[in-house]
């Protein structure tokens, strides 16, 4: 029974089952991920590495082998030498601060690739290249940099380029310490030959297969950058973005635990809605059934009031929703916002000195004859009635403010 020695770390969510974190995938689907896996031509550790993180079936790593080993653009562009051995460096404190750059090429096509390698994470960006100028060099940085910020030391060997005054003058201007080489010995720049010939491989791949070199080249970036890197056991996408790429191979993605994050926007996001309710003089509606109240009405022109003058009386609420009936008996429903409840003199009070302070009202009696004055209303029990009310200002008064 080839699950028994993992039977332990099985279990079964939805239609999936799992062993640990992986997804156990049914035979028809193994040789797909077998694919997809190899997807770049990464070799066989890289292969089993990008497969064993999200998937596993019993001879997951015995099939990977057969896999790669059977693949026809890795066995035409197998090294013939020995890899060379790898020379420890001193790891960089952080992400992006000790680069390796190189130029790659020319290819047949009259490319030129430049690589550069973060020492750190193994991440590594490359510009595709038809001139190979310094000025075209310090532009494909600057594009590198523009996306991941300076780093502290950059080491190149002794090209040209990176010998020229105006590539001294250029990192001295950016605060880069810049280490060259020693001529004809490629090693010393490890990190970044390595990349080259890995990027080589898929360009001589692609090529053989009549495929477009340039999207080959993408496409193994893509998965190189997401999955873990043998050395460091992580994904350079990991260690330089502090988050994982997403494939595609399917994995279970665990849920970020990112409380802080979360905390923090809901707290912001509250603060807001304090804020833009203070503005906005928010209030709980205390309006109710049976209420008379004011009904905003869209501006005509300056001297349209906010509210249309008739009141009307509340027959229905519901939520922030209410509906209001005009005293001809039109209905219709408003957000409560759209009310004000409508304060009515109490029976028995003093008449004209406590009229309500309509501004538009009030303009009419600043401005114009006494007449208007002994219209208005002490109680606006038929506002409608009221013809003042429809009177304009003199024209001579439409810039103006009065009450
Ligand atoms: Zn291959």
């Amino acid at each position: 029974m080839p699950y028994a020695p993992a039977a332990a770390e099985l279990c079964v969510v939805g239609y999936i089952i799992l062993r640990g974190t992986r997804i156990v995938l049914p035979k028809a689907l193994r040789a797909r991920a077998l694919m997809l896996a190899h997807e770049g031509h990464l070799g066989i550790v890289g292969t089993k590495q990008h497969l064993r993180s999200k998937v596993w079936w019993p001879g997951i790593d015995r099939a990977a082998e057969k896999y790669c080993k059977a693949c026809h653009g890795c066995q035409i562009t197998a090294r013939p030498d020995a890899p060379e051995p790898l020379r420890p460096t001193a790891l960089p404190d952080g992400p992006w601060q000790a680069l390796a750059v190189d130029l790659l090429g020319p290819l047949p096509s009259k490319h030129s690739i430049l690589v550069a390698v973060d020492y750190y994470s193994r991440y590594y960006e490359y510009e595709i290249l038809t001139s190979t100028t310094t000025d075209k060099i310090i532009d494909s940085l600057e594009n590198m940099f523009s996306r991941h910020g300076l780093p502290l030391i950059l080491k190149s060997d002794n090209g040209p380029q990176f010998k020229s005054d105006v590539f001294r003058d250029y990192c001295a201007e950016k605060g880069i310490e810049h280490h060259k080489t020693t001529p004809k010995w490629a090693q010393a720049n490890g990190e970044v030959e390595r990349q080259n010939s890995s990027l080589m491989k898929r360009i001589r791949i692609a090529q053989s297969a009549g495929l477009d070199w340039q999207k080959e080249l993408r496409q193994y970036v893509t998965v190189y950058r997401g999955i873990a890197h043998n050395t460091t056991g992580k994904s350079p996408a990991e260690l330089l973005f502090n988050r994982k790429m997403r494939g595609k191979l399917p994995e279970i993605t665990p849920k970020f635990m990112d409380f802080e994050l979360r905390d923090r926007d809901a707290e912001q996001k509250e603060r807001y809605k304090l804020y833009a309710d203070d503005r906005r003089n928010a209030e709980h509606s205390e309006v109710a059934v049976g209420d008379t109240v004011l009904v905003k009405q869209e501006k005509v022109d300056k001297f349209s009031t906010n509210f249309n003058k008739t009141p009307h009386a509340v027959v229905h609420k519901h939520g922030n929703q209410v509906t209001v009936e005009s005293p001809d008996g039109a209905q219709y429903s408003r957000n409560t916002t759209w009310v004000k409840k409508y304060n009515q003199h109490e029976t028995g009070e003093h008449g004209a000195a406590n009229a309500p302070a309509y501004p538009a009202q009030q303009l009419v009696m600043d401005s114009c004859d006494s007449t208007a004055v002994q219209a208005v209303p002490e109680v606006p029990a038929a506002p409608a009635s009221r013809p003042q009310r429809e009177r304009r200002p003199p024209e001579r008064l439409k810039d103006f403010i009065t009450n």
